[in-house]
């Protein structure tokens, strides 16, 4: 009896010894539980530098390093992918042209700001993911991106829009990595090439303009040299008449070519030698060249120098082309008996000239052409008094090149006022 009563007392101390650690063990791995709860909480509220703190030995503590093990591997991923994304971001951020990339429904799977912009998108929606159909409102580029969708060829458009402006756009197929014949959407690349096409079509305008003005005394000269050739009985004043034709029209070639090469020097090497230039030492060589032709007219060509002193620096010899051309055409367009007046001081830190005269002015809607190459008001009156049409573009970029404006105001019938503006940084 009393051996089952020990045998008794012994089953009921293990059980309870089995229960106290069983329940000690149950209370651990709640907390081990807990512990995982929170940490992958966090891990989910992307708080990726959260780690599990248990330090259980056996398989519990295998599990923690693991787990642990697995958080930094998908911390250091995400922070590689998310340092990629801006990497690509950034990249595309810089590009200066449009780059959009669809995917073979034509939803947008990357674009830039620049391409936001050519293609109009609409600013309320998110574009990343949108279908093109519902952000592009560019509706002449959307239609050819909507064409190529989905082809294997590449393709380069030009387009020009209804606000002028004219791009450049490359489509092209994206291929699946590694495998040539699946397609997964299409990249459109877009540039801005208004400027470029704009540069062509003056070089292409002015080489047709050259070939026509010098096309134009060279026929004259050839013509009459003919003529001379085979009437050998020709009078002497008819022979002088045309003569003297022929040396007016080689003079006039001479101009041309002159004004051509000077032009284009100034547009190649800008203001060249630099120089401190005396504004009153050059107008007198000015004036000394043109009096002559003004008293011719009984013109009055006055001028009013509120510092003689001032310089300025640039190039002698461009400065004096600048004065010349607007003296010479002031005096040109300017009817006999009237007067011009040259004017120069210093206002606001700058050194201003003005040319004013009381000549046959310029109508309003010539006033801003008239500084492109060729462009006359009336061709026969400059062709009469010897104009080439290329003196107010020559003035133009050498005051340019001097870092300076020019400013015409004018009103047909009673005069115009030419006036060039030389910031400080050019003048000593
Ligand atoms: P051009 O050699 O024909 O004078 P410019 O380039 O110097 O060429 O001038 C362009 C045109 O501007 C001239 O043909 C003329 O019609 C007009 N123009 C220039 N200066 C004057 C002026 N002072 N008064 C009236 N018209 C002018």
């Amino acid at each position: 009896m009393e051996e089952l009563i020990t045998i008794m007392f012994f089953i009921i101390l293990i059980s309870v010894i089995i229960a106290i650690l069983s329940l000690r063990y149950t209370i651990r791995l709640r907390k081990y539980l807990e512990e995982f709860i929170y940490v992958s909480k966090k891990i989910s509220n992307k708080e990726f530098h959260t780690r599990l703190n248990i330090s259980a030995k056996g398989e519990l503590g295998e599990l923690a390093k693991n787990f642990n093990e697995m958080i930094e591997i998908m911390d250091s991923t995400i922070t590689e992918v998310e340092y990629n994304h801006l990497q690509m971001t950034s990249i595309l951020k810089s590009i200066s042209q449009g780059i959009l990339a669809i995917d073979i429904d034509g939803n947008i799977m990357l674009i830039n700001e620049e391409a936001k912009r050519m293609l109009k998108c609409s600013k309320y929606k998110t574009i990343e993911g949108n279908n093109i159909n519902l952000v592009i409102k560019e509706e002449k580029i959307l239609k050819e991106i909507l064409l190529f969708k989905s082809s294997k060829k590449s393709k380069k458009i030009e387009i020009t829009t209804e606000e002028d402006i004219v791009y450049e756009i490359s489509l092209d197929p994206i291929y699946l990595q590694d495998i040539n014949n699946i397609i997964i959407g299409s990249i459109i690349n877009i540039e801005d090439i208004t400027e470029k096409v704009k540069l062509e079509n003056m070089r292409s305008d002015f080489v047709a303009n050259v070939s026509h003005e010098l096309k134009t005394p060279l026929t004259s000269i050839s013509g009459f040299v003919e003529t001379l050739k085979l009437n050998e009985n020709i009078d002497i004043n008819t022979r002088n008449r045309f003569l003297g034709i022929i040396e007016s029209e080689s003079d006039r070639l001479k101009r041309l070519i002159e004004d051509i090469l000077l032009l284009s020097f100034i547009e190649k090497k800008g203001n060249a030698l630099l120089d401190s230039v005396s504004i009153y030492e050059v107008f007198i060589e000015v004036y000394d060249m043109t009096s002559y032709m003004a008293r011719e007219k009984n013109i009055k060509l006055l001028y009013e120098f509120e510092d003689k002193s001032l310089k300025v620096l640039g190039n002698r010899d461009y400065i004096k082309q600048v004065i010349l051309n607007l003296v010479d055409n002031a005096i040109k367009y300017t009817p006999e008996n009237n007067k011009i007046c040259v004017e120069v001081f210093k206002k606001d830190e700058s050194i201003i000239m003005k040319v004013i005269d009381q000549g046959v002015g310029i109508p309003q809607e010539d006033i801003n052409r008239i500084f492109e190459r060729f462009y006359r008001v009336d061709k026969a009156r400059s062709r009469d008094v010897g104009g080439t049409g290329l003196g107010l573009a020559i003035t133009k970029h050498i005051v340019k090149s001097l870092g300076g404006t020019i400013k015409v105001k004018s009103e047909l019938g009673k005069g115009s006022e030419f006036t060039v503006t030389i910031p400080s940084k050019n003048f000593l």
